[in-house]
C-alpha cells in the first residue's frame, strides 16, 4: 500500500484546485471501491481529495419538473428520502437494493457512477432514467456519460457535482443478484417517460451498462409484456465468467424486462412456454474472448499495418513506448487505468506470422504478450488474428475481415480481481485496439479486385527477393 495524503477542500472551487494542481491525485467519497483498490495496490494516487466537507454535494431537492440528487448523497441517504420514495419511487427501492446496511450508508451514487463498474445498479436506473449528469464543467447526459466497463466521459480534473433525473409516468428495476455481494448478476432498468418513450438499461452482462433498443421500441409501440413475446436479447452482447454462462445471461435479461414492465402494468411477468436456456454457469472455454471486424481495406495492407510499431503503438490503449527488440518482437510500456485499477505494465510483444500473404486462404498470425506490473502481478494473452479477403459484390472492392481470438491469464494481485473482471477488461482493451485501428484504416482506400491480386504478387515476388537475398 503506498502512502497518500489526505485532502479535505471545503468548496467545489477548492476541490478543482486540488485536481489541477495534483494530477495524480483522486476524489475519495466512500472509499468502498476506491480503497479497497488502494490497499491491494491497484492504485498509487499520491492524494486523497476527500468530498465529505464539500457543501451541496448531499442535496435531495425538486428543482422545477426534475429531481437534483447530489454526487455525495449514500444510497442509505436516496433510499430513505421522501421526496424521491413519493415521486421517484424506482430510484429509492434501486438504492434500497444495494448490497447491506453497511456498504449503503458509505456508499455514494456520485462513487457509483464514475466507477462505472459493470455489475452496478446506478448506472442502470441512470441510463433508463434518461439523466443529465452534472459536472464541474458542463451537463452529461446519461446516453452520453457511459462508455463501457470502468470508463466514463468524465476528463481530466473534471468531477460529478450531482445528477438531474426528469419526472416520468413509471419506472422499474429488477435485479437477480449475486448472492455474496448482492451485486446484479443482471439487472433491468425500464422506464416509460410523460409521452409514452420506453427506454431499457442493462447491468451485469460484463461489458458496462447498456441499452436494449428492440425491446424499447416494441414496448414504445405496445406498453404491454406481450410486447416482449418474440423478443431474445442478443447473446453475443453477454460475457460468460465462473458465475454464469452469456446464454443464462441473456436469458434473465428477458425474464427481468418482463418482470420490470409487469410491475408497472399489473400483468403477469411470466416467461411465454417456448423458452428453454442452458442454466448451468459454465467454465470459460481456452479463448475466452474474441470478436470480429470488417475492416475498409485489402488484408495485405492490414498485414502490413498490424506489423508496424507505430501503428501498434498508437492502436494499443495506453501504450506510451514500443520499441523493436529483434524482427517482430517488441518492447512496450502500457498504462492501464479502468476503474480501481490503474497499473503499469512493462509489456514484450511477439509476433508470429503463420500463414502470410496468401491470396486464396486466409493470412493468420499469432500474437503473444506478457506483461509486468511489479508487486500486482503479471498478465498474459495469446490472440490469434486471421485476416479473409471479402469481396464487395457492387464496387468489386476487396476489404477484409479480421477475426480474433484471445486467451488471457493473470497472475499475483491482479488474479485476486477474477474472471469477470479479468475477461470483461481484455475485451474492452482488445476492443478499443481495433477501434482505434479500424479508423486508422479508414483513409485508405480499398483496392479493385484485379489490381489486389497484382499487389498481393508484388509483395511476394519482393518478399522472395528479400529472402533470397538474406540467405
Ligand atoms: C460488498 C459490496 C457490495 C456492493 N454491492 C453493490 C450493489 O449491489 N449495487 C451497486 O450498484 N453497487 C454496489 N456496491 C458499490 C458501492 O455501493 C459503491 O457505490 C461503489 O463502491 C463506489 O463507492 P464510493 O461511493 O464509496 O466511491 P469511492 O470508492 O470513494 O470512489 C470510487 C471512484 O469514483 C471516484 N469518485 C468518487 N466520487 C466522485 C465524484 N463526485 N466525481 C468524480 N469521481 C468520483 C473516485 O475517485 C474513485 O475512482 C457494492 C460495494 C461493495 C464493497
Amino acid at each position: 500500500m503506498n502512502p497518500a495524503a489526505y485532502l479535505r477542500p471545503r468548496s467545489i472551487t477548492e476541490v478543482s484546485q486540488c485536481l489541477q494542481r495534483l494530477p495524480e491525485a483522486q476524489l475519495l467519497a466512500g472509499g468502498q471501491s476506491l480503497l479497497a483498490a488502494w490497499r491491494l495496490g491497484l492504485c498509487k494516487p499520491t492524494h486523497f481529495v476527500d468530498l465529505q466537507d464539500v457543501p451541496d454535494l448531499k442535496d435531495i431537492r425538486i428543482e422545477g419538473d426534475a429531481l437534483w440528487v447530489g454526487a455525495m448523497c449514500t444510497h442509505a441517504q436516496i433510499a430513505q428520502s421522501p421526496i424521491i420514495a413519493t415521486q421517484f419511487p424506482m430510484l429509492s427501492a434501486l438504492a434500497h437494493g444495494i448490497a447491506d446496511a453497511q456498504i449503503r450508508n458509505v456508499g455514494t451514487i456520485g462513487g457509483a457512477l464514475a466507477n462505472n463498474d459493470p455489475a452496478a445498479c446506478w448506472p442502470t436506473g441512470v441510463l433508463a432514467m434518461h439523466a443529465d449528469i452534472v459536472t464541474n464543467e458542463r451537463v452529461i447526459n446519461a446516453d452520453a456519460f457511459f462508455q463501457g466497463l470502468f470508463t466514463t466521459a468524465l476528463q481530466e480534473g473534471e468531477w460529478i457535482l450531482g445528477l438531474r433525473f426528469p419526472r416520468v409516468a413509471c419506472a422499474r428495476y429488477v435485479k437477480f443478484e449475486q448472492a455474496a455481494s448482492r451485486f446484479a448478476l443482471v439487472g433491468v432498468a425500464v422506464m416509460r417517460s410523460m409521452d409514452g418513450e420506453v427506454r431499457v438499461a442493462v447491468t451485469g452482462l460484463g461489458q458496462g451498462v447498456t441499452r436494449w433498443y428492440e425491446a424499447e421500441t416494441a414496448l414504445t409501440a405496445a406498453w404491454h409484456v406481450e410486447a416482449l413475446n418474440k423478443l431474445d436479447f442478443d447473446v453475443s452482447n453477454a460475457q460468460s465468467d465462473i458465475h454464469a454462462s452469456a446464454q443464462y445471461r441473456a436469458h434473465l435479461v428477458a425474464v427481468l424486462c418482463r418482470r420490470a414492465v409487469a410491475a408497472n402494468t399489473g400483468e403477469s411477468g411470466a416467461m411465454p412456454a417456448r423458452t428453454s436456456v442452458a442454466h448451468a454457469p459454465v467454465a470459460p472455454s481456452k479463448a475466452r474472448i474474441q470478436g470480429s471486424h470488417l475492416l475498409q481495406a485489402t488484408p495485405e495492407y492490414v498485414w502490413h499495418q498490424l506489423l508496424d510499431p507505430a501503428v501498434l503503438q498508437r492502436c494499443i490503449p495506453g501504450c506510451t513506448a514500443m520499441t523493436r527488440t529483434q524482427p517482430e518482437h517488441y518492447q512496450a510500456v502500457v498504462k492501464i487505468g479502468l476503474g480501481p485499477v490503474s497499473a503499469t505494465f512493462a509489456t514484450q510483444v511477439a509476433l508470429f506470422p503463420e500463414a502470410p500473404n496468401h491470396a486464396s486462404a486466409p493470412t493468420r498470425c499469432r500474437l503473444v504478450l506478457s506483461g509486468q506490473a511489479g508487486a500486482l502481478g503479471e498478465g498474459k494473452a495469446t490472440v490469434l488474428v486471421q485476416l479473409h479477403a471479402i469481396q464487395d459484390p457492387q464496387t468489386q472492392s476487396i476489404h477484409t475481415r479480421l477475426d480474433w481470438q484471445a486467451s488471457p491469464e493473470v497472475t499475483g494481485k491482479l488474479a485476486q480481481l477474477g474472471n469477470r473482471f479479468m475477461d470483461a477488461t481484455a475485451h474492452s482493451l482488445s476492443q478499443q485496439f481495433f477501434n482505434r485501428f479500424s479508423a486508422g484504416l479508414s483513409g485508405h482506400t480499398p483496392t479493385k479486385a484485379s489490381s489486389f491480386f497484382t499487389y498481393a504478387l508484388t509483395v511476394k515476388v519482393k518478399q522472395w527477393f528479400q529472402r533470397f537475398f538474406e540467405r
